[in-house]
């Protein structure tokens, strides 16, 4: 009996993504794969045995000017949006003083014709 082979799988084929982040040997150049060792952590290269260390990731200036410039658009949205709000609740706030004053200075004045 030969065995069938399982071409689908039970639940279909499926296609995994996987991100990768690999070190060049700095001695023979050669490409470590990083992507589950910690940073400042010490690799040991296995085609020359060198020991290296994987450094801190650092985004380039692009990504941090980009970044820095979406929270100073972010703060001046959110400081425009609390304003227009302080000044609707103000507003609010203000014209129901008017009608109070104006409802009494009428009651005076009615009193005072009286
Ligand atoms: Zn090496």
């Amino acid at each position: 009996m030969s065995e069938i082979p399982n071409l689908t799988g039970n639940t279909g084929i499926e296609i995994k993504k996987k991100l990768s982040y690999l070190l060049t040997c700095p001695k023979c150049s050669s490409d470590i794969d990083v992507t589950d060792i910690k940073s400042n952590a010490h690799i040991q290269c296995k085609g020359c045995n060198n020991v290296t260390w994987r450094p801190d990731y650092n985004p380039p200036w692009w990504a941090k000017t980009k970044n820095f410039v979406l929270s100073l658009i972010g703060t001046l949205i959110i400081g425009i949006v609390s304003t227009y709000i302080v000044n609707k609740i103000f507003e609010k706030e203000k014209m129901e003083l008017n009608n109070t004053e104006n409802s009494i200075s009428g009651k005076k004045t009615n009193t005072n014709g009286n």
